[in-house]
C-alpha cells in the first residue's frame, strides 16, 4: 500500500499544483467574462483545464484525474457533493483512463467546482492534445501477486512530472501513458501510446529494477497492439524516455491533421528512423535523480495467501498476501456512478476495507483489504448498490447517446440487454461462468468502451439502407488467429444483440470449456460465434 512519507508528500505537492491549474481557470474565465478574450480563444484554452464543450448552451463537460486511480472516501463524497452541487440529478462518470466526467455543469459555476475538485485532491485532466492524458495505473499494483515491483511510486513520479512540464502542453493529439503490472497480467490493457511495465535483470549477484517499454499502441479505428522498445531502462532514466517520445511526437505532428496518434507516426517514418531520433533525444537528458529510491523497493510481493473461499465468493474477492484479507470487486455498468451510491460506497470502504477505492481500467472498483469476517456483509452491501452480482466478468462501455454527441447507441441499455441475456441464457452457471469475460461497448468507431480488447465487444455505427439512415451494431471478437486484439465478425441490429448472445451461449454450454472466456479464445468459440451471428441473420464482416 502506499502509506508512506513520500506518498503523503506527493499528494499534497500535487494538491497545490491542482489548486494552481484551479487559480489560473478562474483567471482565464474572468478575462473571458470581463470581453477580454474572445470565445473561440477561451474555448480553446479552457481545455487544457478539462472544461470541454457541450450541446447545451452555457453548460461544459468537467474532467477531473483520479490520482493513480485511486480514491478515498473523502475524495469519494467529494465527488458526490460535486455532482450533487453542480449537477443534480445527474451521475458521474468513471472513465476508462481513470478520469472522472461530469456533465453539464453551468459555465458559471466552473470555477467553484474546480476550486472544490483540486481541494479534494482531484487533479484537471487536459482534453486529448492539450496535455499529455492521466497516466493509468492497474488496480492491483502492490496488491496482488505478479509485479517485478510495485510501480506505484514511479506512476506518481511520472505523473508529476509530464503534467508540470511546459514542454509538454499543446501536443497535437492525444498522448497516453498508462502501466502494466506485467506483460501477462489480466488487468493489462493494450492501447496506450507508451506503456511502463516493471522488469527486474540480475546485475552479478543483486537484482535491479526496472522497465520494459512498449511504444505506439491504441485502440479506436484503427487499433495497434504496442511494439517493444526497449527491454530495460533504470528507473532514473524513465522520464527521460517518455520525455523524448512525447517531444518526438509534438514536433513530428505539429502541423499534421488534428487527432493524430504516434502509431500514424511511427507508420509513416519507419521503426528505424523512429527509433534513432528517440535515442538522440534521450541522449540529451539528464537522468532524474529523485527516482533513484526505486532502486530501494521491495521486489516481488509475497505470494496471496491461499483460502479456501465458498463458491459464491470466487471471481468476487481476491485473496491478498496478507493472510485473512481480500480485494473485493463492483461493477457499475460503464461506470457510472449516481450520488447515493458513491456515499453509500464511501460509507463501505470505511467499514470494511483499508480506507481506499481503486478504480480499474475497465471501470470495475476494486476494494482492498477486507478482512474474511467482512465478506458476507462487504458482498451483499455491493449488490445491494447494484454494484455486485453473479457476474464476473468487467464490462466497460461509453456513456453513450444520453451523454456524447458523438453517439449513435444507448451503451448502458445494450450492456444491460447482454447482461440480462447472459443471465436467462446461463442461469446459476452465470458467475462461474463469465469469471474473466471482457465486455465492451462503444457507441461510434472511437472506442471509449475499449470493445476492441474485449472478448467481446460491441461498437455502434451507421450505415444507409435504401436511402435511410439506421444505427447497426458492429461485434467484434479475439480471434484463434489474431488475439491481442478483437475482430470485426460482422454487423447485427441492436435489437438482435440479446438473441446473438443467448445462441453464443447455447454454444457455449455445449463445449468443454471451462468458461465463456476460454470458449470464445478457442477455434469452436469462433465458430460457434459464427453460427449464433448466422442465427440472428447478421451481416458478415
Ligand atoms: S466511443 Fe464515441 S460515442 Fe462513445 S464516448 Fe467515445 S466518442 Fe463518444
Amino acid at each position: 500500500m502506499l502509506s508512506s512519507a513520500w506518498f503523503t508528500d506527493w499528494k499534497e505537492a500535487q494538491t497545490n499544483h491542482y489548486r494552481q491549474a484551479a487559480r489560473e481557470y478562474e483567471d482565464l474565465y474572468r478575462l473571458f467574462m470581463h470581453g477580454d478574450l474572445d470565445e473561440q480563444l477561451f474555448r480553446k484554452r479552457r481545455a487544457h483545464f478539462g472544461a470541454g464543450p457541450r450541446p447545451v448552451a452555457g453548460r461544459v463537460l468537467l474532467r477531473l484525474t483520479i490520482p493513480l486511480g485511486r480514491l478515498s472516501p473523502r475524495q469519494l463524497r467529494a465527488a458526490a457533493d460535486l455532482a450533487e452541487r453542480f449537477t443534480p440529478g445527474r451521475h458521474f462518470h468513471l472513465t476508462p483512463r481513470q478520469n472522472l466526467h461530469f456533465y453539464d455543469v453551468p459555465l458559471e459555476d466552473s470555477p467553484a467546482f474546480l476550486h472544490a475538485a483540486a481541494d479534494a485532491g482531484f487533479g484537471l485532466a487536459p482534453a486529448a492534445g492539450d496535455g499529455p492524458c492521466n497516466v493509468v495505473l492497474p488496480a492491483g499494483c502492490g496488491t496482488l501477486p505478479g509485479e517485478a515491483f510495485d510501480p506505484s511510486f514511479a506512476a506518481a513520479l511520472l505523473q508529476q512530472r509530464l503534467a508540470k512540464d511546459p514542454a509538454l502542453r499543446d501536443l497535437p493529439g492525444p498522448f497516453k501513458v498508462g502501466f502494466w503490472r506485467s506483460l501477462y497480467d489480466e488487468e493489462s490493457e493494450p492501447g496506450n501510446d507508451l506503456s511502463v511495465v516493471p522488469a527486474r535483470r540480475r546485475v552479478g549477484t543483486r537484482q535491479v529494477r526496472g522497465f520494459r517499454l512498449l511504444l505506439a499502441g491504441g485502440l479506436g479505428p484503427n487499433p495497434r497492439v504496442e511494439a517493444l522498445w526497449k527491454s530495460f531502462v533504470a528507473p532514473e532514466e524513465l522520464y527521460a524516455h517518455v520525455r523524448a517520445v512525447a517531444l518526438h511526437f509534438k514536433e513530428r505532428c505539429q502541423d499534421s491533421r488534428p487527432g493524430l496518434r504516434l502509431r500514424d507516426l511511427l507508420l509513416a517514418e519507419g521503426w528505424p528512423a523512429f527509433q534513432e531520433d528517440l535515442a538522440q533525444r534521450v541522449a540529451e537528458q539528464a537522468p532524474d535523480r529523485k527516482a533513484l529510491f526505486f532502486h530501494r523497493l521491495p521486489l516481488g510481493l509475497p505470494q496471496a495467501a491461499t483460502a479456501a473461499l465458498p463458491s459464491w465468493l470466487h471471481g468476487f474477492a481476491v485473496p491478498m498476501p496478507e493472510p485473512g484479507t481480500f480485494l473485493v470487486k463492483g461493477q457499475p455498468l460503464g461506470g457510472m456512478l449516481d450520488v447515493a451510491t458513491a456515499l453509500d460506497l464511501a460509507g463501505l470502504i470505511e467499514r470494511y476495507g483499508q480506507g481506499e477505492l481503486r478504480v480499474t481500467p475497465r471501470q470495475q472498483l476494486w476494494i482492498p483489504g477486507i478482512g474474511e469476517p467482512n465478506l458476507l456483509a462487504a458482498f451483499q452491501e455491493l449488490q445491494r448498490l447494484g454494484l455486485a452480482g453473479s457476474f464476473l466478468g468487467s464490462f466497460c462501455a461509453c456513456p453513450g447517446s444520453g451523454l456524447c454527441p458523438r453517439a449513435g447507441l444507448d451503451t448502458l441499455a445494450l450492456g444491460q440487454q447482454v447482461l440480462d441475456a447472459l443471465k436467462d441464457g446461463l442461469g446459476s452457471e452465470l458467475g462461474r461462468a463469465t469469471a474473466g469475460l471482457r465486455l465492451g461497448a462503444s457507441a461510434c468507431g472511437n472506442g471509449c468502451g475499449r470493445h476492441r480488447s474485449a472478448d467481446l465487444g460491441f461498437e455502434a455505427c451507421v450505415v444507409e439502407r435504401q436511402g435511410r439512415r439506421e444505427t447497426q451494431v458492429r461485434v467484434y471478437a479475439r480471434t484463434p488467429q489474431r488475439p491481442e486484439l478483437a475482430a470485426l465478425i460482422g454487423t447485427v441490429r441492436p435489437e438482435q444483440v440479446p438473441q446473438l448472445v443467448r445462441s453464443l451461449v447455447e454454444g457455449y454450454k455445449g463445449s468443454d470449456a471451462p468458461d465463456l472466456a476460454g470458449f470464445l479464445r478457442l477455434p469452436e468459440g469462433y465458430e460457434g460465434l459464427r453460427r449464433a451471428m448466422a442465427a440472428v441473420g447478421a451481416r458478415d464482416s
